[in-house]
């Protein structure tokens, strides 16, 4: 009988970017049979929820870990899209001795996935004969920043930030450049010079699938879909969101919690898998909500002055409850949960308890709130998470953004003002009203013959499709 096609993925660091990946592979896997092998790049052990995560793929997805890259010469300040891109590149001599074992496994892999920083992993797949794609993590918008920003570079000479007027990204609202990704804030920076390297490679990949649907990202998404000579196809498959548990964690406590609390009381406070704030911020957070007198769920990591000091280790290496304010935990004992380092989000959010969601803005952590259909607080911290916000507040309004001090610090009295707006006000209803539509629309672009479903067929046929051509 004819051996159904294989893919081989290839993640970039960061459980942001394996969730959705693993995803992505299962739908392939249960709904076209297609199996897949994830090779995973790394700089030393894998982290907790790495671990956890990958060691319950479900059947017919692997995965293999290559041996661990030296980062010992790079620079403390080293940024994290420079540490990821190079994970990449300084494991091409080992990712081509998998690729060697895996075709002789799997002679039927059609087809390599990146993820956004690993097109020097092109180059393998295409020595082999396999086709190169993209499975992009992020939102339509990035993605149209990623495939203008060549053209970008080339028009513009000074810094993004400094221009005067708002940079316009085909089919997106107006983008102020200080809002842009935080890779492209600085053009002399390393980061900046490997997205760019990255960009103006996308157009080496056959397609590229990304996780977003019309309803949510309308104009991005049309101006992708134009056909542009040289112009990979692309496939919005969105939103896939994690469906297992995460892994690591007995959520029981937190849903336990939740089960007591009255419908659409509580709001889930996280930062995603790498997002820290400074001592300062931590301590106005929780005087903050203790001033908002509602009820909440935090995930609290330990305190760090980097934003994302927590990235490649979500579980960070301190016991986070000894930073909140003295007499916290006693005083919101009856009100609040908090719980350290990790907690099953996509449990919380499909918890009726559950009424908001004060978030980073990691694109994932957007999805899973829309498909639940929970009102957001956007606080972005880092890389294309304001732009996000931008998208949230301004164009798809779902969400408050609270407004930072001149020391770019949220005080207490403007994180109780949201969160009362958000769990309470009028403004918290209207965006209750329009979440909830995105939620049935989520749901309808997923159901049988919904579009994201057809365009992930079409992305199946033409993997098999390959498949036929080369035998
Ligand atoms: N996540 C989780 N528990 C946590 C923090 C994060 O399950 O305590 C999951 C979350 O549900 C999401 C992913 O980790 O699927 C984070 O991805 P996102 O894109 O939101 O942010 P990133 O971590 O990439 O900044």
């Amino acid at each position: 009988m004819e051996r159904p096609p294989h893919i081989a993925i290839v993640p970039s660091p960061g459980m942001g970017h394996l969730i959705p990946l693993v995803e992505f592979a299962t739908r392939l896997q249960t709904t076209h049979h297609i199996s897949a092998t994830f090779i995973v790049p790394t700089d030393g052990p894998l982290s907790v929820s790495q671990r956890a995560y990958l060691t319950s793929l479900p059947t017919g997805l692997n995965h293999l870990i290559l041996p661990p890259v030296n980062f010992d010469d790079l620079p403390p300040d080293t940024k994290m899209e420079t540490r990821i891109s190079l994970m990449i590149t300084r494991s091409l001599p080992s990712l081509r001795e998998a690729f060697k074992s895996l075709l002789v496994e799997q002679p039927n892999t059609t087809a390599l996935f990146i993820d956004l920083f690993g097109t020097d992993a092109f180059d393998v797949a295409l020595e082999f004969g396999v086709s190169p794609y993209i499975f992009f993590p992020s939102t339509a918008m990035a993605l149209s920043l990623f495939l203008h920003l060549p053209k970008l570079d080339e028009m513009v000479s000074c810094e993004f930030k400094d221009l005067a007027e708002p940079v316009r990204i085909p089919g997106c609202i107006p983008v102020r450049g200080e809002d842009l990704l935080d890779p492209v804030q600085d053009r002399k920076n390393e980061a900046y010079k490997w997205v760019l390297h990255n960009a103006k490679r996308y157009k080496m990949a056959e397609g590229i699938a990304v996780n977003s649907f019309k309803e949510l990202e309308g104009g991005a998404l049309g101006a992708l879909l134009e056909d542009e000579p040289g112009k990979p196809k692309v496939y919005p498959v969105g939103p896939l969101i994690q469906t297992g548990s995460s892994g690591d964690v007995d959520g029981s406590e937190c849903l336990r919690w939740l089960d007591g609390q009255p419908c659409g009381s509580v709001l889930y406070i996280s930062f995603g898998s790498g997002g820290t704030l400074s001592s300062t911020q931590l301590n106005e957070l929780a005087y903050g909500l203790e001033l908002s007198e509602q009820r909440f769920i935090w995930v609290v990591r330990s305190p760090n002055d980097k934003p994302n000091a927590t990235y490649f280790n979500s579980h960070g290496h301190k016991d986070p409850m000894g930073f909140l304010p003295q007499g916290f935990l006693e005083r919101t004992k009856d009100i609040g949960l908090v719980v350290p380092s990790w907690a099953p989000q996509a449990q919380i959010l499909s918890h009726g308890s559950t009424g908001g969601f004060l978030t980073h803005c990691g694109w994932n952590s957007i999805l899973e709130t829309v498909v639940y259909g929970v009102p957001v607080i956007a606080w972005p911290l880092y890389a294309e998470q304001k732009m996000n916000a931008v998208s949230l507040t301004e164009g798809i309004k779902v969400a408050l953004r609270p407004k930072a001090d001149e020391n770019g610090i949220v005080s207490r009295v403007e994180i109780a003002r949201v969160v009362k707006g958000l769990l309470e006000g009028e403004e918290g209803k209207s965006i209750r009203l329009r979440i909830r539509d995105l939620k049935d629309a989520a749901a309808n672009v997923l159901s049988k013959d919904g579009c994201s479903t057809k365009n992930l067929d079409e992305l199946a046929s033409k993997l098999k499709a390959k498949k036929k051509l080369s035998i």
